[in-house]
This record gives structure tokens, C-alpha cells and sequence, in this order.
């Protein structure tokens, strides 16, 4: 069985605490136990101190400076607190005691005679506090003078404070740990509410929020992520559904041109030459949807496929190869310029980059006229290296500038004029792009021609 969060929460919250209050617990033990025996020592001290000016041993015979206070009722009755006193020789042999002792005697321990010390100690059934200080009479020790005094008082303070402290522990805990459960159950309440909101949203109602609460504390920050994740994911399916549409869109229309010029066919029998224009205008629609499927399966694979590899690719062969080629495909005047001093060195997927840089070439191909020239040059600005291709085509509308890069967008008089494209290209350059770290610009005036720039964005860029 799994503990919930706040079971555990109070566990160890009271796991923590219960070891401080044990900590507590035995410092209070400690002073007050400390503080009484202290203080009883204090007065024991005093009584000491005043008797041994009293009593004097001379020569094995005890003397008092005053028998009258000696023989005095602290000594021979049975009081609450009485002090109780014992001479004894050198060898510890009892001479005199205080008539409350009875037949009890106090226990002499010799390497304990001048210390001052008192300990505890039980005569009869009473436990006593006992202090023993030697008795001198010209310069030598006779005997020695103990005096002790109930501890019984001291005793009970002490077990009723560790009763009391014993029995607190487990009922201080207890109610500690069922606090501790209410109020972590409290402060993960907002926490169960984003549980209930999120298991309730499913595709059918991505557009539903976690309600945000009042506090915008780090449960607020995190209904605000939860809430962005949402609105991202909602984004990303509207595009998914949007892309599929068009897809199957653009696929049906050369599907229907297709089949309109089959069936156009076999109706009746037609002539060679009939025959060659249909099967020609069916190859058309055949190598338009080819086409468009190439590009969509590109289009699907980028960013999928787990790690990238990258290689080393310098920037002025790699371009200066690809213009090149792209001139004999097409037969026409691709020119390359490069205005790099030195070589310049970037960490990309070469394929990729090709594939930018091609689409590129033939959409500049493709919207100029035959007789004019594409340009593509490379070179550095501002500190980053770039590849351009210009043409003096058709130009781009301001309008479809911020459009070009959706997918299946194509401009308006592109699609009058049936120049043959799927709108893919772009989308794709978009997205190869962004993987790899090239920003894309475009500058273009309608009539007079676009340029295309790529920037190689700094950590791109081989150190050497
Ligand atoms: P496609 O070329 O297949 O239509 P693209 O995604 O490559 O698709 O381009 C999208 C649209 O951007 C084109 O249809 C065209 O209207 C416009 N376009 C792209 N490149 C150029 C260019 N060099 N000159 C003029 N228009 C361009």
C-alpha cells in the first residue's frame, strides 16, 4: 500500500519535531534537576559550614561551643526536612549522631573528606544528600563532622517532572502528527483540484484552463505552466489538423485532374495525338502528387530521428559546390560570390543544410525569369557568417511575407499563373532551420526581386 503525500509530509514533520522535543525534554530534566540538587548543595553547605564551627574534637573527646543549640529540635525531631549529623574518628568509626538518625548512620567515605562534595545516598529506607568535612583541632585532623539531608522532597520534584515529561511525550506527538496531517492535507488541497481539472481535459476539450488560484505562489506558477502546456498542445493539434486538411487538399486535386483526363479517355476512342496530351497532362498530376508527397515525408522527418549528426561543414566550398550544381541541373546562370577571407567552419548536419539551401536556389529559379541570373553568395556580417541567394524575379507581396513559411502557402498569382509547386518548400526550410541553428531572412520587393539570407547563429560555429 502506497502512503499518500501528506501521510508522509506529517511523518516526517513529526519524525523531526518529536526529536527536537526529546532534545527539549532532557535539557529541562537536565536544569531543573541541575538547579535543585544545586541549591539543596548550597544550604547543606551552609549547615556544614556552621557546624563545623561548633563542634571540635579534642584529643578523641567531642566539645560543642554551644550544647543548647546543638541539642537543638532540628536535630532530635522528626521534621519535614531535617538536617542530620554524625561524628566519626579517623577510621570512620561512629563517636556521636543527632537522635533523628535513630539506628541509621550516615556512611564515611575517606577519600571524600575535604572535598566539599555531597552526594546521594540512601540510610535506612530515607535517601539522603550527604556532605563530610574533616574536624581539626591544633592543625590535625581528629575526626570527621557528616552532615546530610533529606533528599526525599528533591527526589519527588525530579520523578514528577520526568512523569510528567514521559507522559506529555507520546501525547504531544500524537497530537502533533494529526495537526501535521490536517494541515499538509490543507496545503495540498489546491494541488488535488489541478489533479481533478487536468484528468477531466482530453482532446475533445484542450481549450479547457486549470482555474488559477488566488495566491500566486509557486501552486499559482505551477496552474500557469500546466495551463501553458495546455495551450501549447492545443496549438500544436489545431496546426496537426490544419496541416492534414490541406494535405489531403492538395493531394485530391491532382487526384481529380487525374482522374477527370482517364475517364475524359475511355469514353471513346481518341487519336495518337489526343492520347499523348492526356497521358502527358495524367504524368503531370502523377508527378505533382510525387512530388508533394516527397516533401511532406520531409517535412515529417524533420526533428524526428533522435540525434542529429553533425559534421564540420566550410561554408565557401560547401556553397561554391552546391551553386555550381544547381547551374548545370538547371542550365542556367547560377553565379557564387564569396567575400570570406579566411574559412569558415560550421557544426551542422550537411544534409540538411543542403536541403535549405536548394529549395532555396530553385524557388529563386523557379520565380525569375529564364534570362536573369540567381546570385548566391557568402560571407560574414557583424560577426556572423551568412549564406544569400538573390534573384530578380517576381518578388514577394508585403502581404505574404510573414505567410511564405506556413505550410501549403503559395501567393495568390503563383497560383493563377499554374507555376508548379506544393507550398512545402518553405515550411520545410522553416523547420530544418530552426533545428539547426540558422536564422532565416527575407527581403523582397514586388516586381523587382527577393533575397533569401541565412545567419549561422553563434554557438554553431567551430572554434579553431
Ligand atoms: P512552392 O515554391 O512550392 O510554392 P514554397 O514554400 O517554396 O512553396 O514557397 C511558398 C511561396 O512563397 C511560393 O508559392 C511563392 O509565392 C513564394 N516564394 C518563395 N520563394 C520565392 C522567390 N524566390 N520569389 C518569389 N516568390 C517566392
Amino acid at each position: 500500500m502506497t502512503t499518500s503525500y501528506k501521510e508522509r509530509l506529517a511523518r516526517r514533520l513529526t519524525w523531526v519535531t518529536s526529536l527536537i522535543i526529546l532534545v527539549v525534554f532532557g535539557i529541562i530534566y537536565f536544569v531543573v534537576s541541575y538547579t535543585v540538587v544545586h541549591s539543596q548543595d548550597r544550604e547543606l553547605l551552609l549547615e556544614v559550614e556552621e557546624h563545623s564551627d561548633e563542634i571540635f574534637l579534642v584529643n578523641g573527646e567531642i566539645r560543642f561551643l554551644n550544647k543548647d543549640e546543638w541539642q537543638e529540635q532540628e536535630h532530635s525531631q522528626i521534621q519535614l526536612n531535617p538536617i542530620f549529623i554524625e561524628i566519626v574518628d579517623l577510621e570512620g568509626k561512629s563517636m556521636d549522631r543527632s537522635p533523628n538518625l535513630g539506628e541509621n548512620h550516615l556512611s564515611f567515605y575517606p577519600e571524600r573528606a575535604g572535598t566539599k562534595e555531597a552526594w546521594t545516598l540512601k540510610t535506612g529506607s530515607r535517601e539522603v544528600r550527604q556532605m563530610q568535612v574533616p574536624l581539626r583541632y591544633a592543625g590535625k585532623t581528629e575526626g570527621y563532622l557528616l552532615v546530610a539531608q533529606s533528599f526525599d522532597d528533591t527526589r519527588e520534584l525530579l520523578t514528577n517532572l520526568r512523569n510528567i515529561l514521559v507522559l506529555l511525550y507520546p501525547v504531544i506527538l500524537v497530537s502533533l502528527f494529526l495537526t501535521m496531517k490536517y494541515l499538509a492535507g490543507k496545503s495540498i488541497e489546491p494541488i488535488q483540484k489541478i489533479i481533478q481539472k487536468t484528468n477531466q481535459i482530453s482532446q475533445s476539450n484542450l481549450n479547457e484552463r486549470v482555474p488559477l488560484p488566488e495566491q500566486n505562489d509557486e501552486i499559482g506558477q505551477l496552474t500557469r505552466s500546466i495551463n501553458e502546456l495546455l495551450s501549447r498542445l492545443e496549438q500544436a493539434l489545431v496546426r496537426e489538423k490544419q496541416f492534414t486538411s490541406d494535405a489531403s487538399h492538395e493531394l485530391r486535386t491532382p487526384l481529380a485532374v487525374l482522374r477527370g483526363t482517364l475517364e475524359v479517355l475511355v469514353r471513346k476512342p481518341r487519336t495518337s495525338e489526343e492520347y499523348i496530351e492526356k497521358i502527358g497532362t495524367a504524368l503531370g498530376s502523377i508527378d505533382r502528387m510525387s512530388a508533394m508527397i516527397d516533401q511532406l515525408l520531409a517535412l515529417a522527418r524533420v526533428g524526428v530521428g533522435g540525434e542529429e549528426f553533425l559534421e564540420e561543414v566550410e561554408l565557401h566550398s560547401f556553397t561554391e559546390e552546391t551553386t555550381l550544381k544547381a547551374s548545370r541541373d538547371s542550365g542556367r546562370k547560377v553565379l557564387f560570390k564569396s567575400y570570406l577571407q579566411i574559412p569558415v567552419f560550421v557544426q551542422i548536419n550537411e544534409k540538411s543544410l543542403s536541403m535549405i539551401l536548394n529549395n532555396l536556389i530553385q524557388n529563386a529559379l523557379k520565380y525569375s525569369k529564364e534570362d536573369t541570373e540567381v546570385v548566391v553568395s557568402v560571407g560574414i556580417h557583424q560577426g556572423h557568417p551568412f549564406i544569400s541567394v538573390e534573384d530578380k524575379g517576381r518578388g514577394i507581396g508585403k502581404e505574404s511575407l510573414e505567410k511564405i513559411f506556413d505550410s501549403f502557402y503559395r501567393e495568390p498569382d503563383v497560383l493563377e499563373e499554374v507555376i508548379p509547386g506544393t507550398g512545402l518548400g518553405l515550411a520545410i526550410v522553416k523547420k530544418l532551420a530552426l533545428e539547426s541553428g540558422i536564422k532565416v531572412e527575407v527581403q523582397s520587393e514586388k516586381g523587382k526581386g527577393t533575397s533569401f539570407t541565412l545567419f549561422f547563429e553563434e554557438d554553431i560555429l567551430s572554434k579553431s
